[in-house]
């Protein structure tokens, strides 16, 4: 893969950022609002301003890439084509015989024949034009939990020194021209897989060639996170309010997590012992010689299902769910 670059246009990375547009006053309501919708294991002590009052004001450095590409590609092109072949479960004889019984052959209906579709590969090749404008790189999907960032904000060139910037903010220019050059490629590739598909029904090993590629620029877009913590009970839990969008993310404390659990529980137990009592009261009351002991059997039988689902399968499930949370 080649590629070249102008070295001239890439070696100033700038700093654009958006300001928050959420007013802090309105933290309280935001956390309100989430702490209501939490159900009935929320303490009550745990106000919208308990939770949002420690929130610091800090910026997530995004990329913004631009940049063009112009490329050759090749790579191979498949056709579908339909062909009929004798079927291979009764070697076309239509139907299938086991012992002294004859039976008509499922796969076939019969007919002895089956219709296969298969590909015919050739190669092509062509050229490829890629253009990347203001696109948006999600760095932080992992430590930014409140949502999608708006990334149609409103961007201001700014004194980067007066934020509070979460690293990655000190991007190399090095650094920064490797994500350029790699969007305008990724483009390239996908743009050269989408003409290849369109040649034929589907496409395989498209490689991108000579590839040109002009204008990157990447700039650093610092966008505004508000985050802190809140105490419950001896945790200290991460919150979070997206400066543009105002979605709040904090996480659950223990003792909110642990009633849900043990409603949960309470909830399938109940639940399952009701269904194995319905079966087993049809199911026993449908045979004709039912004794004391076949219901025992049965009551037995349905505690220990309705047990075993709830605490082996329902309950590592939902602890599973609440740790990604
Ligand atoms: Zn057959």
């Amino acid at each position: 893969m080649m590629s070249s670059i102008q070295p001239s246009q890439i070696f100033s990375i700038k700093t654009t950022y958006s300001p928050s547009s959420i007013n802090e006053s309105s933290f309280a309501q935001i956390g309100q609002n989430w702490c209501m919708s939490q159900g009935k294991h929320w303490p009550s002590e745990l106000t919208g301003n308990v939770v949002t009052k420690n929130l610091k004001l800090l910026h997530y450095p995004h990329w913004v890439v631009s940049g063009n590409g112009a490329a050759l590609w090749d790579g191979s092109v498949g056709r579908n084509y339909n062909e009929v072949e004798l079927c291979s479960r009764c070697s076309g004889r239509g139907s299938i015989v086991i012992g002294s019984s004859r039976s008509t052959c499922s796969k076939c209906n019969g007919s002895g024949k089956v219709n296969v579709t298969k590909t015919l590969w050739r190669r092509e090749q062509g050229t490829v034009l890629a253009k990347v404008q203001g696109r948006v790189i999600e760095n932080f999907s992992s430590a930014v939990k409140c949502g999608d960032r708006v990334l149609s904000a409103n961007e201001y060139v700014t004194d980067s020194n007066a934020l509070s910037i979460v690293p990655p903010s000190g991007s190399t220019p090095s650094h920064a021209i490797e994500v350029a050059k790699n969007t305008v490629m990724g483009d390239l590739k996908r743009n050269a897989e989408k003409i290849a598909r369109g040649m034929g029904d589907q496409a395989r090993d498209v490689n991108v060639l000579n590839a040109n590629l002009t204008e990157l620029d990447t700039r650093v877009w610092l966008y505004p996170i508000y985050e802190g913590y809140y105490s419950h009970e001896g945790e200290n839990l991460p919150v979070q309010i997206d400066g543009i969008s105002g979605v709040i993310w904090a996480k659950l404390p223990t003792v909110v997590k642990d009633g849900r659990l043990r409603e949960a529980r309470r909830n399938w137990f109940v639940t399952l012992l009701v269904i194995g009592a319905v079966i087993s009261y049809f199911s026993l009351s449908s045979s004709r010689n039912v004794t004391a002991q076949n219901w025992m059997i049965a009551g037995g039988v349905t505690l220990a299902v309705s047990w075993f689902i709830t605490w082996c399968i329902v309950l590592p499930t939902m602890r599973a769910i609440q740790k990604n949370k």
